[in-house]
């Protein structure tokens, strides 16, 4: 269990927090936090979290590992190798086969996004879509939680292999010159603004001097605006970051944040509207995005009102997704039917200026599927779906059909409709990834 006391800021301190949890809670929260790792600090202890109602408050769920998290064989398996104490080596081992089981990597990131350059394979990096190239600093390979449906969970764990990770920005910038199709820089992590100033610098500096002309934006992937904001306000080099963001844009390019916001508990304190002032104040733009979660956020009016706050603060909604394949999925998963009907209520209610968020979106495999709704076609019920974004860019924006099935909550469980035998990309999207399986052996 990890629990962090961040600085001298007056929240109540950990064992103060501890003490709000029934015996049995602290057992589950051990169980799961064995395989899915658990972090918090007391800003979202003290601040986001109703310890009046924990048991039903959102911000506890999502932060504090709930004992559904785990399948109930996976939590029995560790349960019983603590109580039977089992050698770690062996209690490490049941641990990680179950890890194996949560498909750590999802939609082939490990084996199909991981670009080269030459012979050198370049594992912090990835490089799905044309235009963006993913870099996974080594300094930020942590978050301020751990959420158990996050897909970059084999970041925190300590599985050999599992991790992308880089502080070689030479070979990311001598990949980016040979790549003129990529405009877009994101970095990523974990969380990739728990890096100090000084280390951000490490990475952006070189990319600002050497010339890349294609680059127009540099993105940031990031929760800390709602789970640590003081990192853009009071931290001791709060200052020394925003610069680099001010540096970014004199350099004539887009400051984005991709920032995860999950619930609109995560706006009310003050902390986090003077943080999004300041980062707003540097040309910086916020764009807010997060999956959508059974127990956390399943409700129109809780999209509805986290958006119109975003827009009343100058955020840009941006994407709900759908709970990724990986990790505590079965945990937080709703029917794809279900979060059509959420995003389309929530959609209906809000103006203009919030209808920049795009969704239900799948982060799958081939690409990006929007769900775009359910609809009958000559008496068939189907799903209607197209491609964002595609591995093949030609994909994007082109509907395709899937049979109607109320209890799918990915691709994967959906069948073409109209007694196709597969959708319209599989057979490409199959060329593809076997001949980036070639690459990768060569
Ligand atoms: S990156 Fe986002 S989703 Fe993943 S653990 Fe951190 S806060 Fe949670």
């Amino acid at each position: 269990m990890r629990f962090e006391n961040y600085t001298a800021h007056n929240y109540k301190s950990i064992p103060q927090i501890i003490n709000n949890l029934t015996p049995e809670h602290i057992h589950n929260i051990d169980i799961v936090s064995r395989v899915l790792p658990f972090k918090t600090n007391n800003y979202v202890a003290n601040e986001l979290i109703d310890w009046s109602n924990y048991l039903n408050d959102p911000m506890f769920i999502l932060n504090f590992p709930q004992h559904g998290m785990l399948k109930k064989e996976h939590f029995s398996k560790v349960e019983l190798a603590i109580k039977n104490n089992l050698p770690t080596t062996k209690l490490n081992e049941i641990i990680d086969q179950i890890r194996k089981e949560l498909n750590p990597h999802p939609a082939g990131q490990m084996e199909h996004n991981v670009p080269f350059l030459g012979e050198q394979r370049l594992s912090g990096l990835q490089h799905k879509y044309h235009e963006t190239v993913l870099f996974f600093a080594a300094h930020s390979q942590s978050c301020h939680a751990h959420c158990t449906f996050c897909f970059r969970w084999p970041q925190f764990v300590n599985m050999q292999g599992y991790r992308f990770s880089s502080r070689e920005i030479e070979s990311l910038i001598a990949y980016l010159k040979l790549h003129p199709e990529v405009t877009d820089i994101l970095f990523t992590g974990g969380d990739s603004l728990i890096m100090s100033a000084e280390q951000l610098n490490f990475y952006i500096e070189p990319i600002l001097k050497a010339d890349l002309p294609h680059i127009q934006s540099i993105r940031f992937g990031t929760k800390t605006l709602t789970y640590w904001p003081f990192r853009f306000t009071s931290d001791k080099d709060a200052d020394d970051l925003l610069r680099v963001f001010d540096k970014i844009a004199a350099s004539g390019r887009h400051v984005a944040f991709m920032a995860h916001i999950n619930h609109p508990k995560e706006m009310a304190p003050t902390a986090f509207r003077d943080a999004v002032k300041r980062v707003r104040n540097t040309g910086a733009e916020i764009r807010a995005q997060a999956p959508l979660m059974q127990y956390i956020n399943d409700s129109p009016e809780i999209w509805r009102d986290m958006w119109n706050e975003q827009v009343k603060l100058g955020i840009i909604p941006y994407y709900m997704f759908v709970a990724r394949d990986t990790g505590a999925q079965h945990y937080f998963a709703v029917s794809l039917e279900r979060a059509w009907h959420i995003f389309r209520d929530a959609y209906q209610q809000v103006s203009g200026l919030a209808r920049t968020v795009r969704g239900p979106s799948m982060s799958a495999g081939p690409g990006k599927v929007h769900v775009i709704g359910v609809t009958e076609i000559q008496g068939q019920k189907v799903f209607v779906l197209q491609f964002l974004q595609g591995r093949n860019a030609d994909w994007a924006l082109k509907p395709f059909f899937a049979q109607y099935d109320p209890n799918a909550i990915w691709l994967n469980d959906l069948k073409p409709a109209f007694g196709e035998s597969e959708f319209f990309f599989e057979k490409e999207y199959k060329l593809i990834l076997h001949s980036k399986e070639i690459v990768s052996l060569i």
